[in-house]
Parts: structure tokens; sequence; C-alpha cells
């Protein structure tokens, strides 16, 4: 339990670096406030069809953290909701915060009446646009709050109002209004996280213009058992089983004209993808073009026993073109062969584009961030702190310990102004 007097560290983003700050420090003694925009904690992860480096479901290791969560009356969780404005020095900060009604209270008993009656649908952003969703929905199946939303841009409101009538615990209420709420805390954990670059802004590489090209991020909810195929990998042009995937590495990064940087995880990324493909579909044949493949430290144990699958084969070389072969049933991935010295052609049935991720957009982490819109892990002097992918790409275990580390340095902040008073 946290101290009485202690005030608390305000959290922006309940990814996972941000749940992992929140419990660390309150778990020390510190209460933490987590301040998540979207309808449900663990951000990308959450997304993710299995971990490296041991391919298993990313929903376990949310789902220890939610129980943490659960039994900890030191964590407030608000989702829906984003910090409007921050202000006053280390120890004694004021934020303002903006909870956006979500239309769906705590009553909700996740029956799904509300959303068998509904008419309106929705892209499935959870699903990168490759599901539809009523406007009344669940974020996913083991979605922390477990409660239902219902999307303001897709629902008819008064002109329906269906939800309402069918609902038996009153749980629905369409004049829900948005609610701003002041909170006093001691210093801030950043832990905003990262967006999957735009893939549709590499033009020789063709997504958007092909329906099987796809991304890594789309890759992953293809191969999840709660994503938009039942976790099997198909074309999604046809619906019929892939028998060969390209995957494209350094799909605009390490580019001047996209991301000059490395997003450090995405090698890892496709190497886990293909694995998947040859767990799935035994048969398939994977083909990965590479610039360099970055697979640090215990990793590269991983990466060895991906690379040495049978119908793997890894092309040192950077992907040219992407396009449709003549007959137009596959597609053609025109590479410069460093090792052969030469152009190859490679048909597939679909190709996975390994973009890379920039900082997200949109949040208080922008008044500290660099030219990327990544933050320095601790703002000199200022009692605000980052973690996890807000400070620049990273796998899951970096973003914990950045996390954790985060977290510490920020009760430090919070335990001198308790002395203080
Ligand atoms: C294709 C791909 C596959 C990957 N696979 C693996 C893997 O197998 N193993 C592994 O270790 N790593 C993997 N990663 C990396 C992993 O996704 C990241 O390490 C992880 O998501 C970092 O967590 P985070 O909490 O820092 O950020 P995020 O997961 O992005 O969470 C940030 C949270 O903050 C919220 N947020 C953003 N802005 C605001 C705001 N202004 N106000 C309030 N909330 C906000 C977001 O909604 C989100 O919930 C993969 C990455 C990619 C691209």
């Amino acid at each position: 339990m946290g101290d009485d007097a202690a005030v608390p560290l305000l959290v922006v983003g309940g990814g996972i670096a941000g749940i992992t700050a929140a419990l660390e420090a309150s778990e020390a003694g510190t209460p933490a406030i987590v301040v998540e925009r979207s309808t449900h904690l663990g951000g990308r992860v959450a997304q993710l069809a299995r971990y490296f480096p041991k391919l298993c479901p990313p929903t376990c290791g949310l789902e220890i953290n939610y129980q943490r969560l659960r039994s900890n009356p030191d964590v407030t969780v608000y989702t829906d909701s984003t910090v409007l404005g921050l202000a006053g020095s280390p120890g004694h900060y004021r934020a303002t915060i903006e909870r956006r009604p979500r239309y769906v209270n705590e009553r909700c008993t996740t029956c799904g009446a509300c959303s068998s009656t509904c008419p309106a649908e929705r892209p499935n952003a959870f699903d990168y646009g490759m599901s539809r969703t009523k406007a009344a929905y669940l974020p996913h199946q083991a979605a922390f709050p477990m409660r239902y939303a219902i999307d303001a841009e897709a629902c008819l409101f008064d002109e329906c109002g269906r939800c309402v009538e069918v609902c038996q615990y009153g749980a629905i209420d369409l004049h829900e209004q948005p609610v701003s709420i002041e909170v006093e805390v001691a210093a801030v954990v950043l832990a905003t996280g990262w967006d999957p670059y735009d893939a549709s802004a590499i033009s020789n590489l063709g997504f958007g213009s092909d329906p099987d090209i796809v991304t890594n991020v789309m890759f992953e909810r293809m191969a999840a058992d709660d994503g938009p195929t039942g976790g099997r990998i198909l074309r999604p042009s046809n619906g019929s089983e892939v028998g060969s995937v390209a995957f494209v590495q350094c799909a605009g990064s390490r580019d001047r004209l996209h991301l000059p940087y490395c997003s450090s995880i995405c090698c890892l990324a496709s190497l886990k993808e293909a694995a998947l493909l040859a767990e799935k579909i035994p048969t398939a044949s994977a083909s990965v073009f590479y610039i360099d493949l970055r697979t640090p430290g215990t990793y590269e144990l991983f990466a060895n026993r991906v690379l040495s699958l049978p119908n793997l084969q890894a092309t040192k070389g950077k992907v040219a073109e992407i396009r449709r072969t003549a007959s137009k049933d596959k597609l053609e991935v025109v590479a410069d062969d460093m090792v052969l010295g030469q152009m190859t052609t490679t048909a597939v049935d679909l190709v996975v584009l390994a973009t890379g991720m920039v900082a997200a957009k949109g949040g208080i982490q922008e008044g500290w961030a660099d030219a990327f819109g990544f933050v320095e892990a601790e703002i000199d002097g200022s009692g605000v702190f980052a973690a996890g992918c807000a400070t620049g790409p990273s796998d899951v275990a970096t973003a914990t310990l950045g996390a954790t580390a985060a977290a510490m340095r920020a009760i430090g902040v919070a335990r001198a102004e308790a002395v203080a008073r």
C-alpha cells in the first residue's frame, strides 16, 4: 500500500512501459495515475501475435500485469483520456486530464447485446483496418478494462438508440459528456510509445496499391488467433492460404528520404513472423530481404534458429520494386542481391514490409521531443522522465527496464517532496 502522504506520479501512456512504471512505483510506495488515450491498456504489445524470442502470446505477459493492477488500489487508470496541460515544478505539478465519453460505464458485463443490435459499423483499428466491428464494440478479446465502448464517429446516437434499449444493466449513456479532471502529481513518466511508419509513403514498395502487400504490424494481426483471419495466413486478395511470403527489411528505414534511423527490432520481428509462418504452414517458403541483419546479444541465438528453417532463404539485398507478375497471380520482388552482384526476381503470394517505428504524436511529450519526436529518458531537473518507445524504438525487455528506471527516478522526486513537507 502507498504512503497516504505520497504525492502520486503521472504516467502518460498505458502500454507495457507505462503499466510497468505505474506498478513498480506503486509497489514501492508511491501511487501512480495512468492516462491512456485509447479504450484499453497494453499499447502495441496487445496487438502482437507472439513475442520473440520465446514465441509466447503477449496476452500472458499483459494479463500478469493486469492482475497486479486489479489488486492494487494505488494505481488509478484513466482510459479514453489525454493530458491537456501540465503546470508547476518538480514535486508540485498540476495536470489537467480530459476523459472523453466512452458511452459505456462500469456496469457493462460484456454480454454483447449492444453490439448484436447495433446497425452501424467501423473499421477495426486494432486489426489495422483488416476487419470491421459494430459501432458498439469490445476493444479486443483480452482488453483491460474488459468493457465495451461506442465509437462516436460511427454511432447514429439518437437516430438509433437500440443499444440503450437492449442493455439490461443501464450501462449505456449516449449523452455522456467529456470530463475534466485536475490532479496534483510530483513527477511525470512519459510512456507514449510508437506508431508504425506510414508504408504508403514508400512509393516503390507498392503498399496501398495491392492488397497482398501488407506491413509487419498487419502480419502480426494476421497471425494472431484473435485476429481478422483467426490466425490463418491468407492472401488478402482472394482469401487463399499463402504458399510463399517475402519479408522486406528496412522498408523506409535507414533511408534519408524516410526514416534515417534503424528501428532495431524489425529484423527480429520479421524472423519471428517467418517462424510463425513455418509453424502455421510448414510447406510455405519465406524469403527475407535485408541490408544487414541486426539481432544483437542473445537474440542472435533466436535469429540463427529461425535462419536454419528449411524453407527460409535470406538474401542480402535491397528491394527495388514490388510488382505483379505478368500472369497477375503472384507478386514479384525485384532485389539488388549484394552477394551475387545482380538483380534477382522472386515470385511470392504475399509481401510483408518491415516498416519502422516512429514516435507517437499528439501529446504533452512533444514539448520535450527531439527532431524525430523521441524524448530523453531524463529531462534535467524537471521531474519529467521518459520510458519505453517514447525514448526511441526498442524491444519489450528494454522498454520495461527503462520503465522501471524512470519509475525509480520519479519516486526520488516524489519522496524528496514528501520529506520537505
Ligand atoms: C512488427 C513489430 C513486432 C514486434 N514484436 C516484438 C516482439 O515480439 N518482442 C518484443 O520484445 N518487442 C516487439 N516489438 C516491439 C514492441 O512493440 C515495443 O517494444 C513495445 O510496444 C513498447 O511498448 P511502449 O509501452 O513503450 O509503447 P506502446 O506499445 O506504443 O504503448 C504506448 C501507449 O501510450 C498510449 N499513448 C500514446 N500517446 C498518448 C497520449 N498522448 N496520451 C495518452 N496515451 C498515449 C498509446 O495509446 C499506447 O497505449 C515489435 C515491434 C514491431 C514493429
